[in-house]
C-alpha cells in the first residue's frame, strides 16, 4: 500500500508542487501536483527524478563526527558531544574576540523555518550580524534594485501575468533550461497568442532564444547601455506613459537627459548589435498592453548588478507597466527559497520581515518580540558571503558554520576562499552529503535531514509560499536543520529555542511579520496544505490565495509613495581584458544539474544530458588557438586555471567563452571548478560577485 504526500520541489525558484508516494520499503516516487497553482502537474527533468536522490542513501552523512585537532581524522561522536564541543569553542571565541569572530554561512535551499532560527540565534542571542547565504551570490542585486526602485524587496507580479502579457523581455536569463516549468507557461502563452512578443538579451544563443521574436546577442557587460538605448527610443517615439511618470515616479527628468545622451548608433556599437535590433525591441515594448521584464543571473551577478537591475526596472516604470495585468518587473530566483531567506532577514544586512537593520525602531521591534534586551542587535551589517572568507584569511573571523551549501565549488576566486577555510580556527559543516569538499576542513560535521525527510515552507520567485511535507525518516542519526540549530542554541544556554515542531517556528516567524509590507500573520500550515501555495502578503482575513499582484494602486513603499527612476552611467566596471587574457569568461547552469551536483550528480538519468564539464567556445576563437572540438584545454585567469574539454559552439559570441558552474564533488575537484578562474569583484551595494565577466586565455593542454 502506498501513501501520498504533497510537497514542493527543492531545486529552482519556480517552486513546483510535487506529490510523493511511499511504498512499504520507504522508497518514494514523485509526480507533479495537478492542484498546485505553480506547475499544474508538470515537472522538469530535475524534479521528476527527485526520488532517486532520496532513495539512494549511499552518499549520506549518517552520524555527527568530530576531530580534536586539525591533523586527526574525523571520528564518530554523539550529538551531545558534537554540539557541546561546538558550543564550548563558540563561547570561548566570543568571550575572547567578541561575537563578530563567528559566522553562519547558509543557503537559499534552507527552509524558511531553518533560516528564521539561524538568524534569530546569531542576531538576537550571539549578538552579531554575521549571517549570510549563498543567495548573496545570486539574488542580492535584485533585492537592492527593488528596494531602491519600489521602496521594498517585492516581486510585484503573479505567475498568471505570463498569460496576460503581450511582450516579455528576458534579460540575462535562460529560463528554458534553468526555470523550465515557468518557461513551459511562456511557451503555452505564445502558442495561444502568436502576437506575444518575446525579446531575449544574452551573449549566448540559448534554448530560450528558440522562442524569441528577437534575440539581442549583446556583448557581456553592456546590458545597461542596451536598456538605456531602448529607453531612448521609447522617449523619442513618444511611447512612454507620461501620466504614470508624472503621478507615480521621481527622477524622470535626469534619467531622460542621461539616456538621450548616447545615440542609438553608439549604443548599438557598444552592445555589438544593430540599431534596428534596439528599435525593434523598443517598438515591441512600446506597443505592448502588458509588458513583463524577466531576469536573473546575467544581470544580478555583476560588479554593476544593482545598476543593471535598476536600468531594467526603469523600462517598466517609464512605460507605466507595473501593478497592472500582464505587467511588471519579475526577477527569477535561482534557488527554491532565496525569497524565504529574505523574508526572515537571513542576510547580513537585513532584519526579519524586510525590516531595516539600520533603523533603531526596527531593531527594537525585533528585540522586543524576541524578548531580548534593547540594544542587543548591532546596527552594523555583518559580513557578506565573500567577506566571510576574506576575513577567515585575515584572521579576524575565527569560526564559520556552513550549512546546506558547498562554498569550495560555488564561491568566486575559490582558491582564495579555500585558503581562508584552511586558516579558520574552527569549521562546522552541516550537510546531507559525505562528498562535499568542505568536509576536508571541518572540525565538526553535523548530518542533516534531506528533502522529504523534514517539514517546512519555502517561498518561490513569485512570492508563493508553499509547504513541504516530511515523508520519510532521515537515515540513522541525521536531523532536520532547524532542530540542529535549536539544540545548539540550548547548549549555548539561550532561551527562545524550545520549539516542538517546525509549525511553531513558522507561527513565530509569521507573527513577527504582522503590520509589515510582507505581513503573513494570517497564514499557518493548515492553510498552506489546503491551498498548496499562496502569495504574500497574507494578513489576517486575506483573500484565499493571498495577494496576486502588488502596487495595483500605484502606491509604492517609498516615503512619498512614488517609485524612483534612477540615473547612472552605463560603464562596465568588470575586470579588464588584456593581450594575455583577451577572452571574457561567463559562467552558468546547464539543464539537468543543480548547483554543485551533490544531489543531481548521483542521478544517472541527469548525468546523461551532459556528463562532464566543458568550455563552450566559438570555433573562430578555437581555431585561432589550434584547438579542435573535444581537445583537452587549459583555461587560465589571473587567479588560477582549470583543465577541461573544448566544446565548439557558434551559439556563443566570438571573444566570449562559457563554463558551467556545477562541477566539483569528485577527486581532483581543483582541476574542474570554474571558480578557480572567476574574480573577486563585487557590486559595491549588493555585494554580489561578478561571475559573468572574468578575463581568461585558453590554450591546448600540454602534459608537463
Ligand atoms: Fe523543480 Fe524548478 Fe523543475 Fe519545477 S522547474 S520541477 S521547481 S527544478
Amino acid at each position: 500500500m502506498s501513501k501520498s504526500n504533497t510537497t514542493t520541489c527543492c531545486y529552482c525558484g519556480v517552486g513546483c508542487g510535487i506529490v510523493v508516494n511511499k511504498d512499504a520499503q520507504n522508497n518514494i516516487t514523485v509526480a507533479g501536483d495537478e492542484n498546485h497553482p505553480v506547475n499544474r502537474g508538470l515537472l522538469c527533468s530535475k524534479g521528476m527524478n527527485l526520488h532517486y536522490t532520496v532513495n539512494d542513501k549511499s552518499d549520506r552523512l549518517l552520524y555527527p563526527q568530530m576531530r580534536y585537532n586539525k591533523n586527526m581524522p574525523l571520528q564518530r561522536v554523539s550529538w551531545d558531544t558534537a554540539l557541546e564541543r561546538t558550543a564550548a569553542v563558540f563561547k570561548a571565541l566570543i568571550d575572547k574576540h567578541g561575537p563578530d569572530s563567528v559566522a553562519f554561512y547558509a543557503s537559499g535551499q534552507c527552509l524558511t523555518e531553518e533560516y528564521y532560527i539561524v538568524n534569530k540565534l546569531i542576531k538576537g542571542f550571539i549578538g552579531s550580524n554575521n549571517i549570510d547565504t549563498n543567495s548573496r551570490l545570486c539574488m542580492s542585486s535584485a533585492v537592492v534594485g527593488y528596494k531602491m526602485s519600489l521602496g521594498e524587496d517585492s516581486v510585484p507580479i503573479s505567475y498568471d501575468d505570463i498569460e496576460l502579457a503581450d511582450c516579455i523581455f528576458v534579460a540575462g536569463a535562460n529560463p528554458a533550461w534553468c526555470h523550465p516549468i515557468l518557461w513551459r507557461r511562456v511557451e503555452a502563452a505564445k502558442a495561444k497568442n502568436p502576437d506575444l512578443k518575446i525579446i531575449v538579451s544574452d551573449p549566448r544563443r540559448t534554448q530560450t532564444c528558440a522562442l524569441a521574436d528577437l534575440h539581442l546577442q549583446i556583448n557581456p557587460g553592456t546590458d545597461i547601455t542596451l536598456h538605456h538605448a531602448i529607453a531612448n527610443c521609447l522617449i523619442t517615439d513618444g511611447q512612454t506613459d507620461s501620466s504614470f511618470i508624472h503621478q507615480h515616479t521621481n527622477g524622470f527628468e535626469i534619467y531622460q537627459e542621461n539616456v538621450l545622451n548616447t545615440s542609438i548608433a553608439e549604443a548599438a556599437a557598444i552592445c555589438g548589435i544593430t540599431e534596428n535590433d534596439i528599435r525593434t525591441a523598443a517598438s515591441f515594448i512600446g506597443h505592448a498592453k502588458g509588458f513583463l521584464t524577466m531576469w536573473t543571473m546575467g544581470l544580478n551577478q555583476s560588479v554593476v548588478g544593482t545598476n543593471k537591475n535598476l536600468s531594467l526596472i526603469n523600462l517598466n516604470l517609464i512605460t507605466g507597466h507595473i501593478g497592472k495585468p500582464g505587467s511588471g518587473p519579475f526577477s527569477l530566483t535561482g534557488q527554491p527559497n532565496a525569497m524565504g531567506g529574505r523574508e526572515v532577514g537571513g542576510l547580513s544586512n537585513l532584519l526579519p520581515a524586510h525590516r531595516n537593520l539600520t533603523s533603531e525602531a526596527d531593531r527594537n521591534e525585533v528585540e522586543t518580540f524576541w524578548k531580548i534586551p534593547l540594544g542587543t542587535i548591532d546596527a552594523k551589517p555583518g559580513l557578506t558571503a565573500t567577506e566571510m572568507f576574506d576575513e577567515l584569511n585575515s584572521g579576524k573571523l575565527k569560526a564559520i558554520w556552513i550549512l546546506c551549501t558547498n562554498p569550495l565549488i560555488s564561491l568566486p576566486d575559490v582558491r582564495t576562499a579555500e585558503a581562508g577555510l584552511k586558516k579558520a580556527r574552527f569549521v562546522v559543516v552541516q550537510d546531507i552529503s559525505n562528498k562535499v569538499e568542505t568536509l576536508k576542513y571541518a572540525d565538526v560535521v553535523l548530518p542533516a535531514a534531506a528533502w522529504a525527510e523534514k517539514e517546512g515552507t519555502m517561498t518561490n520567485a513569485g512570492r508563493y509560499i508553499s509547504h513541504l511535507s516530511k515523508v520519510v525518516d532521515a537515515p540513522e542519526e541525521a536531523l532536520p536543520d532547524a532542530e540542529i540549530i535549536c539544540r545548539f542554541a540550548k547548549k549555548m544556554g539561550y532561551p527562545g529555542f524550545d520549539f516542538s515542531n517546525p509549525s511553531e517556528i513558522y507561527l513565530e516567524h509569521a507573527a513577527l511579520t504582522a503590520g509589515t509590507n510582507i505581513d503573513i500573520s494570517g497564514l499557518n500550515y493548515e492553510i498552506l496544505k489546503e491551498k498548496r501555495a499562496v502569495q504574500w502578503p497574507y494578513p489576517q482575513n486575506a483573500p484565499p490565495a493571498g495577494t496576486a499582484r502588488l502596487f495595483t494602486d500605484f502606491k509604492f513603499h517609498t516615503a512619498d509613495k512614488k517609485a524612483n527612476i534612477h540615473s547612472f552611467s552605463d560603464e562596465n566596471l568588470s575586470e579588464r581584458l588584456s593581450p594575455e587574457r583577451p577572452l571574457i569568461l561567463t559562467t552558468g547552469r546547464i539543464r539537468d544539474q543543480w548547483h554543485t551536483r551533490s544531489k543531481t550528480g548521483k542521478v544517472t538519468k541527469l548525468n546523461q544530458h551532459l556528463s562532464e564539464t566543458f568550455l563552450e567556445i566559438n570555433p573562430a576563437d578555437a581555431t585561432a588557438r589550434n584547438i579542435n572540438d573535444g581537445d583537452l584545454i587549459e583555461v587560465a585567469s589571473a587567479r588560477g586555471e582549470v583543465r577541461v574539454k573544448a566544446k565548439y559552439s557558434s551559439d556563443i559570441k566570438v571573444g566570449v567563452v562559457f563554463m558551467p558552474m556545477h562541477w566539483g564533488l569528485i577527486n581532483n575537484y581543483d582541476l574542474h571548478r570554474v571558480n578557480n578562474l572567476t574574480n573577486n569583484l563585487v557590486d559595491p551595494v549588493s555585494k554580489e560577485p561578478d561571475f559573468k565577466y572574468s578575463a581568461v586565455e585558453v590554450s591546448l593542454y600540454e602534459k608537463p
